[in-house]
């Protein structure tokens, strides 16, 4: 990407246009912001990077921001959607997501799923990426009940790739809970003939998140076009797509992920007019992390510096109830003083940590930050905009913070912030 959305200006972090400080200080903190135009620039370059396709889309991972003015934002622009639950499936519908362009993976799909999910705006959903045998008894099963025609499948290949990303975000490999195997996928086209009541239309993969390599998804390509080959002279029948999930990294740190472009590049090698498929098939991708990543910041105040002889403890308003990345998987999120004198001066090894009563509670270890920035200041946690606000919880009891979208000089608050009475609300006492 050219240039971030969050940058300095006349001293102080803004997003676009707008001073964090005074979202802070008209909405309080713990608050995420995010940018229309970050996610534009991204969204426009898959686009852009996938022009030589006859038929393609992005369908956005819902679980990486499913706030629903992201998602509506994101079907203006001609999104779709990649879901995981029934709760993705409602929020696609409130945004308005057409149901040709919703997929529906995810390993434990469950009755009541499928079925809103062939109800969907009448017409039923593309596709239900089938992750196990079991489970593609049970759409066919749901189906004929339910009566409305066949229900459109793929199957999701587990090419057995070793993404080279975090153990928990890998997903591609046999090890993992996700996708069938070559032995599966056989046994599937066995089942089908039998199975009245769905239509296998695609394959699809996903092997894993936050990949910085294009390496193991141009092995990924081959081994689906290949598998697709297979398939289709298997079924003598030509399948309608293939989805190749999300998973493309960003920059948290120092790491140097693929361009969108480049990204695109290699789709467009592996299923475009000069691939073998001579873009016969409509291509879908899922992206998430890519798309909403470092579209959003976390802004929090400092509550207290806590001061030790060898090492500084700066305690925040937000904690890992707000932003789980950190204690989930041991990610990087880099601090950004909002006043940019605090960028400058002396520094001491400092912990950042949140409120919460767990040691794992910490958003940074040994952080070299400025002995100016005390109590009262405010700082952002970057490449927060992906599976921040989606995975908070309440933890400690903790009302969750209200979000706010950016576009050049206004903003929008497109979630409050919790109450203590959104709480306990089905509680009884
Ligand atoms: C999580 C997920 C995605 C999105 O992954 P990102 O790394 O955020 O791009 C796409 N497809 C499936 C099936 C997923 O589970």
């Amino acid at each position: 990407m050219k240039r971030s959305h969050f940058q300095f200006s006349r001293g102080e972090l803004h997003a676009e246009k707008v001073r964090l400080s005074t979202l802070a200080k008209r909405l309080g903190t713990p608050l995420y912001v995010y940018s229309e135009a970050a996610f534009k620039e991204r969204f426009y370059a898959f686009k852009k990077g996938l022009r030589p396709l006859r038929h393609a889309t992005i369908c956005y991972a819902l679980k990486s921001n499913s706030n629903l003015s992201i998602v509506k934002m994101l079907g203006e622009w001609g999104a779709g959607a990649d879901l995981v639950s029934g709760g993705e499936l409602e929020r696609a519908r409130l945004a308005g997501i057409p149901a040709d362009r919703v997929v529906f993976s995810g390993v434990g799909k469950n009755r009541d799923e499928i079925a809103a999910g062939i109800l969907y705006q009448n017409r039923g959903i593309a596709s239900f990426h089938v992750e196990s045998l079991p489970e593609l008894l049970l759409i066919d099963r749901v189906a004929r009940a339910l009566n409305r025609g066949k229900a459109r499948i793929a199957l999701r290949y587990n090419p057995n790739i070793d993404a080279k990303t975090h153990p928990y975000i890998s997903t591609g490999l046999k090890k993992n809970k996700f996708g069938l195997n070559s032995e599966e996928i056989s046994e599937a086209l066995s089942l089908l003939p039998s199975l009245t009541g769905v239509s296998l239309v695609g394959m699809s993969i996903h092997i894993g998140s936050q990949l910085t390599s294009l390496r193991p998804l141009r092995a990924a390509f081959q081994h689906l076009g290949r598998e697709v080959l297979r398939i289709e002279k298997r079924i003598k029948k030509n399948l309608d797509f293939v989805d190749l999930g999300g998973g493309l990294g960003i920059q948290y740190r120092d790491e140097n992920p693929p361009s969108i472009q480049n990204y695109c590049a290699e789709v467009v090698r592996a299923f475009g007019p000069d691939s073998p498929f001579r873009s016969r098939l409509r291509v879908l991708l899922e992206p998430g992390r890519i798309l909403s990543g470092n579209s959003g910041v976390l802004v929090s105040e400092v509550l207290f510096r806590k001061v030790r002889a060898k090492k500084d403890f700066l305690i925040l308003d937000a904690g890992m109830n707000d932003l789980m990345r950190p204690a989930l998987y041991g990610s990087y999120h880099a601090l950004e003083p909002i006043q940019e004198v605090h960028t400058r001066g002396r520094t001491k090894k400092t912990d950042i940590v949140g409120p919460v009563c767990e040691s794992g509670d910490c958003f940074g270890s040994d952080r070299p930050v400025a002995i100016s920035l005390a109590a009262g200041d405010l700082v952002a946690l970057k490449s927060a905009g992906a599976y921040g606000m989606s995975m908070s919880s309440n933890y400690n009891s903790r009302a969750r913070p209200a979000e706010v979208l950016v576009s050049g000089s206004r903003w929008r608050v497109i979630r409050d912030r919790e109450q203590f009475k959104d709480l306990v609300r089905g509680e009884h006492l």
